[in-house]
């Protein structure tokens, strides 16, 4: 189609002039063939061309987009020409698009972007407001702003309009905002007036970031580096060649070297003579990602002093897991070493000064039981032979004489069974059978029982891992002793047991005369007697035997009792076997 005229303004659009344009073909002033191609299809085919965007070239090579509408113009039904009108819509296109991309952009933020009027009733909302804040656009749009207040932050609203009305910008504001669903986030704000073509402030535009992950990882890694601060123990950091990378407080309390003296030195600076081979092979197992726990070595401070150190060392990762040093608590464990050192020398000390004092009281018991027999036998003997003729006063010496000689005896005995208790080491094979071990006791105190018409009831009695012996010293010991130490009424024992937790709990109360609180502890001590020999013969060893044994199978012993209404003896035993 050749173009036969064209009004100034189209002239003026495209830069040609009146002869540069009539008479040529319109199609060459299309940049885009098919566009021109699809209109004069439609003209040929009598139909109407209306508003089709079109680029043309100019003359100075610009495009300009116009929108064409045209029509063919007939005279007795016979083609005169196309009448063709064209607008320019170059600006308006332009606009458009950046318009169509600005809104893309806003809708693909991770940022909140939102707008409101100056009441605060907003007026639009993005895909990002409505991932962080749970509404959709439809559920928000024309709703107040406060709806998504944290309850503690209602007040700012009025505030922030107000510096908006002003036509102050404000920035990075943090703050926090409560989501649909109820969740408060830490959000930071940028509130900007939005103001219409004539300068006036109609609205703000808000863009809100969701910094809760960010602030809540900005404050724990504060408060770790709080931690290895103040931490007592050296905390360091290496890069795989062993350069010093950080340096904590406990570090320098340590080594002595503060942090801008050592960081970027090798790490081989602390290395004890001796121990600097150590290090590349530490380093070698960090490469390998292993992890080196409570390593104990020698390094060296600043002024020479050798320490003994704990070492924990472990890879450091960076975001992409692989390795890029190393993390080193040190711990100074010198003064322990000298401590466990002197204990364990003290330990060994007071075991052979344990060995030394068994081996004593019972050769002692062994060995003093010969003479003391040949003393009362003599004795013994002077009395059948020399009774009578030795006066009234030689008569009553060879009696206490020959009592001292009986008391001397038991106490051998106690003093027999105390070493025998203290130096039985040996695995318990079997339980010991608390029922029947109780009725060979009372049958040993058969003659005091009678004696003293005691009545002794007792519940089932569980079984228990001791040996027979030492059970049975247990029951003899606190029955003789619930009998012994005897009122004024008839004498009533009973011996019960239950489970403890972990325990069996056992039990053997009486109604006798009773201790004092202050001798509650000290009774169970050797040799501790509340009474004189006169009052109530006895060794005082007899609650020391009971505590050695309870205590050995992992046990305890007390006493609860009232001074003159009796007393109740617990002992524990525990139901399994003790890893001790
Ligand atoms: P011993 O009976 O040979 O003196 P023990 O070690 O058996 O030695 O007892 C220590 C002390 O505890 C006794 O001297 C006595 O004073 C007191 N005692 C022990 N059992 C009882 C009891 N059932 N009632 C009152 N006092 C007791």
């Amino acid at each position: 189609m050749t173009s036969i005229g064209a009004n100034q303004a189209e002239f003026r659009l495209l830069g040609y002039s009146r002869s540069q344009y009539v008479g040529h073909n319109v199609a060459e002033f299309h940049v885009n063939p098919e566009v021109i191609a699809g209109m004069l299809s439609r003209l040929k085919n009598g139909k109407e061309v209306r508003g089709c965007a079109a680029p043309l070239r100019c003359r100075n090579g610009d495009i300009r987009i116009v929108e064409i509408s045209a029509s063919v113009y007939r005279e007795n039904g016979r083609f005169v020409h196309v009448r063709s009108v064209s607008v320019d819509i170059t600006q308006r296109t332009i606009e458009a698009a950046a318009q169509k991309r600005l809104a893309s952009i806003i809708d693909s933020s991770t940022d909140a972007v939102l707008s409101k009027d100056l009441n605060g009733t907003i007026l639009s909302w993005n895909r990002g407001a409505e991932k962080i804040f749970g509404y959709t656009a439809d559920e928000v749009i024309g709703k107040h702003i406060s709806i998504l207040a944290a309850p503690d932050r209602i007040d700012e609203f009025p505030d922030i309009l107000g510096r908006i009305r002003r036509g102050e910008v404000v920035e990075h504001y943090e703050t926090r905002r409560r989501t649909k669903d109820g969740r408060i986030r830490r959000i930071s704000l940028t509130v900007s007036p939005i103001r219409d073509a004539g300068g006036t402030i109609v609205g703000a535009s808000k863009v809100a970031r969701d910094i809760t992950d960010q602030s809540e990882l900005a404050q724990l890694q504060e408060r770790l580096g709080a931690i290895v601060e103040s931490s007592d123990d050296a905390i360091l950091s290496k890069d795989l060649d062993g350069i010093i990378q950080s340096w904590n407080a406990g570090a320098q309390r340590l080594f002595g070297y503060t942090a801008e003296e050592i960081i970027g030195k090798p790490v081989s600076i602390l290395a004890a003579p001796g121990h600097v081979d150590e290090i590349p092979n530490i380093l070698s197992r960090i490469k390998r990602g292993e992890r080196i726990d409570h390593f104990q070595t020698k390094r060296q401070a600043k002024d020479g002093r050798i320490l003994t150190i704990s070492l924990t060392v472990s890879p450091v990762r960076n975001a992409d897991g692989i390795i890029i040093g190393a993390s080193k608590v040190a711990r100074d464990v010198t003064e322990r070493e000298e401590q466990e050192a002197a204990i364990r020398r003290a330990n060994d000390a007071l075991t052979r000064a344990n060995a030394d004092l068994r081996h004593f009281a019972y050769s002692a018991s062994h060995d003093l039981q010969e003479p003391l027999r040949m003393v009362s036998v003599y004795a013994e003997l002077l009395r059948e032979r020399f009774a009578g003729q030795l006066g009234e006063a030689g008569d009553q010496y060879l009696t206490w004489t020959l009592q001292g000689a009986v008391r001397m005896q038991k106490l051998l005995a106690s003093l027999r069974n105390y070493t025998q208790v203290v130096t039985t080491g040996a695995e318990i094979e079997r339980e010991a059978d608390s029922n029947s071990i109780l009725q060979e006791c009372l049958v040993n105190l058969r003659d005091s029982i009678t004696e003293t018409g005691a009545t002794i009831t007792h519940t089932d009695l569980p079984p228990v891992r001791l040996h027979e012996f030492q059970l049975e010293q247990i029951f003899q010991n606190l029955i003789g002793n619930a009998i012994h130490y005897r009122g004024p009424d008839p004498v009533r024992i009973h011996i019960a047991a239950k489970q403890q937790g972990s325990d069996f709990l056992f039990s053997v109360s009486d109604n006798g005369i009773g201790i004092e609180p202050q001798f509650h502890e000290t009774i169970f001590d050797l040799f501790q007697r509340l009474h004189t020999t006169a009052e109530y013969p006895g060794s005082g060893m007899g609650l020391a035997i009971c505590r050695q044994i309870v205590e050995r199978a992992g046990g305890r012993i007390w006493v609860e009792s009232e001074h003159g209404t009796g007393s109740t003896f617990w002992f524990t035993i525990p139901i399994h076997k003790s890893r001790k």
